[in-house]
């Protein structure tokens, strides 16, 4: 009987051992098509399926699940389809990273805006004309733009922890690097939101928190992470469709300080300055179609009321001079001549 009681008691504390070391134990990710195993490195695509405005989409994804469990890092490239340097960075850092030294799971997003990419389109989805980065969390019922925001919502988003947006300047903008940084008003997610920037590396972090709260219509990829309680980034870093390697290497190096930040691989993160913060920034936008000439560059300082850009009627003549509405920085303006009715000719950013 006393043996008895004992055996049980010892194959009870087993159970339990079994049950707690099982829990914290690395497992299986699935995202789309692709499963890895802990210790694994598995690509493939995640299907966005045909509707009646365009024919089904693959997009390309990798998980990189390591052996030791951590937290899931989701990083996402090609929202924006003529943003080279975050789809060059991934391309880097698949084969860099080795998941026998991860903790936790890194899913990459290589190319979000396929159409878009393969058509060298800005802005918009050449099949619906629709901005991804103005259509989430999308719909399985939407159009082609939105179908993918969709997927991506329910196959990386609910399954992250953290997420990096990786934009830069788009074919058309001459852009500085920055990073956006939302708070949504629970201190301990926005605590891990601003670290999160902080640990980037990236100088200049734009504060932001008046981005919409609602779920069902968060608007921006970061955003969705952000509202489903997931801290977020977006960062920027390139300009004007070209893959410069300091723009490149600036992101890679940013998602490995966030490797590190999060203790998901060895090391210190590596902060080359401390960060300035932009508190407001205002999108002076164009009232007509024309073109665009621009009269600064990125990161140049400007004055209020300084004349930073004009736009012309398709005959040459000054239908709007564009003026910088506070002393600032610029974060981008247009940099090539098209200019649509709407659409933005600069930002301009002002520190604390
Ligand atoms: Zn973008």
């Amino acid at each position: 009987m006393k043996k008895g009681k004992i055996l049980t008691c010892f194959a009870l504390i087993t159970l339990c051992f079994l049950l707690v070391s099982n829990a914290y134990a690395q497992k299986s990710l699935t995202v789309g098509e692709v499963t890895a195993a802990p210790g694994e490195k598995k690509s493939g695509y995640l299907v966005v399926p045909a509707g009646s405005d365009a024919p089904e989409v693959k997009v390309p994804i990798t998980i990189i699940n390591g052996k030791e469990p951590g937290p899931v890092l989701a990083l996402t490239a090609g929202v924006h389809g003529y943003e080279y340097p975050p789809v060059i960075a991934l391309q880097r850092l698949r084969k860099k990273l080795d998941p026998s030294m991860l903790s936790g799971a890194v899913i990459m997003v290589h190319v979000a805006n396929m159409p878009s990419f393969m058509k060298r389109t800005v802005y918009y989805n050449p099949y619906d004309w629709k901005n991804q980065n103005r259509s989430f969390p999308g719909s399985p019922d939407g159009t082609m733009t939105e179908r993918t925001a969709w997927v991506i919502t329910k196959e990386v988003i609910d399954q992250c922890d953290y997420l990096i947006d990786n934009h830069c300047g788009d074919g058309n903008e001459d852009l500085m690097p920055f990073l956006y940084c939302t708070e949504v008003g629970n201190p301990e997610q926005d605590r891990k939101t601003r670290e999160l920037a902080v640990n980037f590396g990236i100088k200049v972090i734009i504060h932001e928190i008046d981005r919409p709260k609602d779920p069902s219509q968060s608007v921006y990829c970061a955003n969705t992470a952000l509202v489903r309680g997931k801290p977020a980034i977006t960062t920027e870093s390139g300009k004007l469709g070209r893959s410069d390697e300091e723009d490149i290497k600036r992101l890679t190096h940013g998602i490995y300080n966030t490797l590190k930040h999060l203790d998901m691989i060895d090391g210190e993160v590596q902060l080359l300055f401390d960060p300035v913060w932009v508190t407001e920034y205002q999108i002076i936008r164009s009232d007509y179609d024309g073109i665009f000439y621009p009269l600064v560059h990125r990161a140049q300082h400007v004055q209020k009321g300084e004349l930073i850009g004009y736009l012309t009627d398709f005959f040459g003549e000054t239908i709007q001079e564009v003026k910088s509405p506070y002393d600032g920085i610029v974060l981008y303006i247009i940099g090539t001549p098209p200019m649509g009715k709407g659409e933005p000719m600069a930002s301009i950013g002002k520190f604390k």
